[in-house]
């Protein structure tokens, strides 16, 4: 089965080698040593600004996103939520089941984000800003100069979520002042899933260090005081630990350049060839890391399920009012443009 998801997604042979070996204890200095390396690259590779930190969670990318909004923000904060999608509602639940003030900018499907969004909350005394830069659900990669613009007018906090996007998108959190950014193992890294990460600016880890937050687990302080000499508080996914520390260093090789710029080829290689097809693509910005297909006749679940069965393709399928319309291709991971050029043939087929 190939897999053309939003993750998991193809691992590399390096991963899968690692991921089938004996685990290491991890009280130990030279663990340390793989998680303060990590730190480092994950630092590096996502431009963080000096007296950043970063933080691993034993957590699938949900895990992470809770743990920012927690630890960075309280009863006194008033946040702003942009909610394309279901993973921007997943920032707005969040919010609400701790009680944060947050208003949401929730976008139409095919609704562009603007600075005109923006402007009704201009000045209201807004305190940070909670976003997807790419929105997996429906792919839509919004605009970080016009979010990150507001909010070092408003003097806001913002936190990113790069969970699709990390890796795969020019990002870089000092050139787009980003407080928090959130990655997760099995997107772009391309990992097995339940490990998350956040990278913290220095002003952001003021905050967590004055926060208490309602959670024992995701309590940021015990994270960053452990981290200082490169260890977790509590068990860590060991293996996912390993596979990343692997991951990283061979990102960090070839530079993050290079990295965003193989994304893009191969992205941009599989959209050449839609008009093939009697598939449409959305008219919003995409990112690299995942193409969203548009099917005409409403058959987009019938597609999946005869590319499953018949040809051991599985693409990513779409939830709620686009469980019809809409497959998402992932671009991610091991990924080769022949299996790319197969995917397009066996489409083509199931589409006659
Ligand atoms: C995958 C993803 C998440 C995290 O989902 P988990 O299932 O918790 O890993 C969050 N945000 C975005 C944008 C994602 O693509």
């Amino acid at each position: 089965m190939k897999l053309f998801t939003a993750g998991p997604v193809e691992m590399f042979g390096s991963t899968k080698e690692i991921a089938g070996s004996q685990l290491p204890y991890f009280r130990t200095p030279e663990f340390s040593e793989i998680m303060l390396r990590s730190e480092g690259l994950v630092k590096k590779l996502s431009g963080a600004p000096k007296g950043s930190r970063a933080v691993f969670l034993t957590a699938s990318g949900t895990g992470a996103m809770e743990a920012s909004v927690i630890n960075l923000f309280g009863t006194q904060d008033r946040l702003l939520v942009v909610a394309g999608g279901s993973f921007g509602e997943r920032f707005a639940e969040i919010c609400d089941r701790h009680r944060i003030e947050h208003e949401t900018i929730r976008l139409e499907f095919g609704e562009i984000l603007s600075g005109d969004h923006l402007v009704p909350y201009d000045g209201k005394g807004f305190t940070g800003m909670l976003i997807n830069i790419h929105e997996t659900s429906t792919g839509q990669l919004y605009d970080i100069g016009i979010v990150s613009d507001f909010c070092r007018k408003n003097g806001m906090i913002l936190v990113v979520d790069a969970i699709s996007s990390f890796l795969a998108d020019d990002m870089d959190m000092m050139k787009s002042s980003v407080d928090a950014m959130i990655f997760s193992s099995q997107k772009v890294l391309a990992l097995s899933p339940g490990l998350s990460g956040i990278v913290i600016s220095e002003r952001a880890c003021e905050r967590i260090e004055k926060a208490i937050p309602s959670s024992v687990y995701f309590d940021m302080r015990r994270y960053l005081k452990d981290m200082e000499r490169g260890q977790p508080p509590f068990t860590p996914a060991v293996g996912t630990i390993l596979e990343m520390d692997d991951m990283l260093q061979r990102i960090g090789r070839i530079g993050v350049r290079a990295q965003v710029e193989r994304m893009k080829r191969t992205a941009e290689h599989f959209r050449e060839r839609i008009p093939e097809l009697d598939i449409e693509l959305p008219g919003y910005p995409l990112s690299n890391a995942l193409t969203p297909l548009l099917f005409k006749h409403g058959n987009a679940l019938g597609v999946y399920e005869r590319l499953r069965a018949e040809h051991g393709i599985t693409l990513t399928p779409s939830g709620g009012p686009l469980r019809d319309r809409m497959l998402r291709v992932g671009h991610m991971g091991n990924i080769t443009e022949d299996d790319q050029n197969d995917l397009i043939i066996r489409l083509g087929k199931v589409l006659e």
